[in-house]
């Protein structure tokens, strides 16, 4: 559905207003509408893996330069083989964007990041997920109502309305995009999280941070502020749970979310890891918990921990914190290093996992035929305030 840009306009940034019953509906019906799902046909359930394999590339030869495909880092293998493009979420939103000739871009990744790609493509490019319920569980738990019920309560209380600047983690719907657009906030992701975080403190006093209270409280503690000035939003509780003096003293507001994933990680597995084998580095996504992050010896986003490894010496041993087909991945491209997973249950992010290529062929091979099965698209002024916030974002970095 639409968005009249009358009535977003009129949403005075940082202020309840009369027409925020309209927007909270219209953002909350977007974020419901965008997740329609087609289901697979029967037909593609149980192939065998090489029938998969020769129907995904036959489809692909027949599109050419009509398709794109975009693997996400956290992919299977046997997805990540079809990938014209691997990446994180704003690398491949932004290989959508560098390849106008694609009419098609499949994006094998979760629907947060689909989105993405739809805001920064063009409006002639069709972006689609294999499988729409492939979403995101840390997104999942910042639902639109959730957040402008409490961006309410904030702005209700003395000496916090009009204090607060709203930063989204590019890992959210583009409702909270647009809704950070809106009212003068901004996306981050987790390598710009520390300058966007800075950028934001300068616009007003107080940061609403969400939806991944690790990634907020390590970037907010990186830069040196207490933790006794940070406080966590649980949705599900008044005021978050807090008074409104705690409210007014702090300044980071975590909203109470995290990676299901990452959270696995302990501090028992990284002195395990230190003692199993002396001399080893430690390197972490920040969406794992503070503990975590403090006793690791390299912290970054999922392209830092590609990097890093690629670039580390011969010999090198790394124990790593973050995705189970990424760490094995690396392990497979790096033989010449140790690199394993810190946990030592397999982890893979089950969302993720729901592109599998039963669904990558069939979507490609109705594409084939010309017709687009899963397509995700933003309505056009949620597209547009969303994309304010991740412009404020780029001109930020
Ligand atoms: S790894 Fe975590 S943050 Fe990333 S898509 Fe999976 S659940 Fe979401």
């Amino acid at each position: 559905m639409s968005v009249p840009i009358a009535i977003v306009e009129k949403v005075t940034p940082g202020k309840a207003c009369d027409a925020d019953r309209s927007l909270t509906e219209l953002l909350y019906h977007t974020e419901m509408a965008s997740k329609v799902a087609s289901h697979l046909p029967k037909k593609y359930m149980g192939l065998a893996d090489e029938e998969y394999t020769a129907r995904i590339l036959a489809a692909k030869a027949k599109l050419g330069t009509k398709l794109v495909i975009l693997g996400h880092h956290y992919q299977r293998d046997e997805i990540i083989r079809f990938a014209d493009f691997r990446g994180d979420s704003l690398n491949l939103a932004r290989n959508a964007a560098e390849h106008p000739e694609a009419e098609y871009i499949v994006f094998c990744g979760v629907h947060f990041m689909a989105e993405s790609a739809d805001i920064l493509s063009g409006p002639h490019q069709k972006v689609i997920l294999p499988n729409m319920s492939a979403g995101c569980s840390m997104a999942d738990m910042a639902p639109t109502d959730d957040v402008l019920q409490c961006w309410d309560e904030l702005q209700a209380i003395a000496g916090v309305q009009g204090q607060v600047t709203p930063v989204t983690y590019i890992n959210s719907t583009a409702a909270l995009k647009a809704f950070c657009g809106i009212n003068e906030g901004a996306v981050c992701t987790s390598s710009n999280a520390k300058a966007i975080l800075a950028w934001a403190l300068k616009q007003r006093p107080k940061v609403l941070f969400f939806p991944d209270q690790h990634l907020g409280r390590n970037t907010a503690f990186a830069m040196g502020i207490p933790l006794d000035e940070m406080v966590v939003w649980d949705p599900v509780q008044p005021l978050g749970g807090n008074s409104e003096e705690t409210l007014r003293k702090a300044r980071i507001l975590l909203w109470k979310g995290h990676c299901s994933v990452h959270k696995r990680f302990t501090v028992e597995q990284v002195r395990e890891a230190r003692a199993k084998h002396p001399g080893i580095k430690i390197l972490v996504h920040p969406e794992c918990t503070l503990e975590v992050v403090q006793e690791a010896d390299y912290t970054g986003s999922t392209e830092y921990i590609v990097k890093t490894v690629r670039e580390s010496a011969a010999g090198s041993q790394w124990a790593i914190g973050t995705e189970i087909n990424l760490v094995n991945r690396l392990a497979k491209e790096h033989r010449d290093k140790l690199v394993f997973c810190l946990d030592p249950v397999i982890c893979p992010c089950s969302t993720m996992y729901r592109i599998h290529p039963a669904y990558l062929a069939w979507v490609l091979e109705e594409m084939a035929e010309g017709r687009v099965v899963n397509q995700v698209a933003v309505p056009e002024q949620i597209a547009h305030w969303a994309k304010v916030a991740l412009g404020r974002m780029l001109a930020t970095v």
